[in-house]
């Protein structure tokens, strides 16, 4: 059949630091190419799926992934024949092949990469956007689409920064009715924060994520520069334009002392104090999405900081790693508020859509994201869309891996004007 897949093939390329990841095609017998590559993070989770790489440290310093793609044949092996439409059958194949718990065998990259590029595969071969595709796939409910508002991290620290900043993430989250014009006042924000930095001896060299990377004296120190960046572009902080922050707080965690090493701020806080923190700073700031509070196996630290930050959009990311078993304790535990979507966390796209719909039908909002190591794949744009995700964070107005999937989610934008 047309439809069956013929062939899989997959290769080395570049992530944004230049890093090998891979790009997987997957040819169908019609003839169609569906392909994705494959992102990679950092300031990785203890509990995500495990991304296989080489460790010959003779090759791209052990970071090589030619096991990988020597996996992605051994599923190539399994999964041929099979109709590119039938991606639960396709992801539940690799995922027995794989017989792990972390997908250590397989590697989340090999399986991801393959999961995503039938997808894509399958979409055009029905002639269909991605977005359209995965509703039908996944029979999601056929509700109007929406445009979920970026959260635009335009200031870096933590781990992707050299550790400028304790917190690694400082995101705007323009509110605009468009998502042209919420990228609008998120690019125009960033350019005027720029100029304040400048004007007062700052670098704006840009990190891992696109974002300035200065270094001012206190993490707070960087909300009255947003607020006034955003006064000088012509924005008001608190009705145009809100922040996030990603705290990556397992990042900073000390296990001996059992406390949270803020260095910049030369604090040593124990959970509660840190909230206590966070709490002063959401009175003060116009700050409406804290991410990774806490480190990640403090489940009653969490559920404490969700009832203390009241209003507060309390993310888990290292907490859920995309996973069903821990969304739904943390579910239970009432631990959060909202969930970070990183398909390689977990592996699979159906994983992934899993996670969706169980945070969707529990009320947590849903965040697709993007990872700190980046391609130019856009794939999470359509995946957002596809869900009617509430927020998608794909990091600062700069870096083309970045824009790419702001650039996509415009194209969407315009494209349902005509379609619909
Ligand atoms: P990572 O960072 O991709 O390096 O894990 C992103 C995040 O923590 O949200
Ligand atoms: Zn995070």
């Amino acid at each position: 059949m047309s439809s069956n897949i013929k062939a899989i093939h997959a290769h080395e390329i570049l992530d944004s630091r230049g890093n090998p990841t891979l790009s997987v095609h997957v040819l169908l017998g019609s003839g169609i190419v569906g392909s994705a590559s494959v992102p990679s993070g950092t300031s990785t989770g203890a509990y995500e799926a495990i991304e296989l790489r080489d460790g010959d440290k003779k090759r791209y310093g052990g970071k090589g992934v030619q096991k990988a793609i020597k996996r992605v044949r051994n599923i190539e092996k399994k999964i041929i024949g099979m109709s590119a439409f039938r991606q639960r059958e396709i992801d539940n194949a690799m995922l027995l092949l794989d017989g792990t718990r972390n997908k250590s065998k397989l590697g989340a990259n090999a399986i991801l990469g393959v999961s995503l590029a039938c997808a894509h595969a399958a979409a055009k071969q029905k002639k269909l956007p991605l977005y359209a595709y995965l509703r039908s796939a996944y029979s999601l409910q056929p509700t109007p689409y929406r445009l979920p508002y970026p959260m635009m991290n335009i200031m870096n620290g933590g781990a992707h920064a050299g550790w400028i900043l304790d917190i690694q993430e400082f995101m705007l989250i323009p509110r605009q009715k468009s998502f042209k014009e919420r990228v609008r006042c998120g690019a125009e924000i960033f350019h005027a924060l720029g100029s304040l930095l400048k004007e007062n001896g700052f670098t704006t060299l840009v990190g891992d994520e696109g974002g300035y990377a200065a270094s001012l004296s206190k993490n707070q120190d960087v909300f009255q520069y947003l607020v006034k960046a955003a006064r000088a572009a012509g924005y008001k902080a608190g009705e145009d334009v809100e922040f996030g922050i990603d705290a990556a707080a397992s990042e900073f965690y000390d296990k001996e002392t059992k406390t949270y090493r803020l260095n910049v701020e030369g604090k040593h806080l124990q959970a509660s104090k840190l909230v206590d923190w966070y709490a002063e700073l959401a009175k003060k700031y116009p700050l409406v999405s804290i991410e990774d509070p806490l480190e990640e196996n403090d489940w009653y630290g969490w559920t404490e900081a969700t009832k203390k930050l009241k209003g507060v959009q309390v993310v888990g990311d290292d907490l859920f790693v995309t996973d069903v078993e821990r969304l739904r304790k943390g579910i239970e535990m009432k631990a959060g508020n909202a969930i970070l979507i990183k398909p390689n966390q977990i592996g699979t796209l159906s994983e992934t859509m899993d996670a969706i719909l169980l945070a969707q039908a529990n009320g947590y909002h849903v965040i697709i994201s993007h990872r700190s190591g980046e391609t130019t794949d856009t794939t999470i744009a359509d995946l957002a869309i596809a869900v009617n995700a509430d927020y998608i964070k794909a990091g600062s107005l700069s870096r083309g891996e970045r824009v790419a999937k702001y650039n996509r989610l415009m194209e969407i934008e315009e494209e349902l004007k005509y379609r619909l």
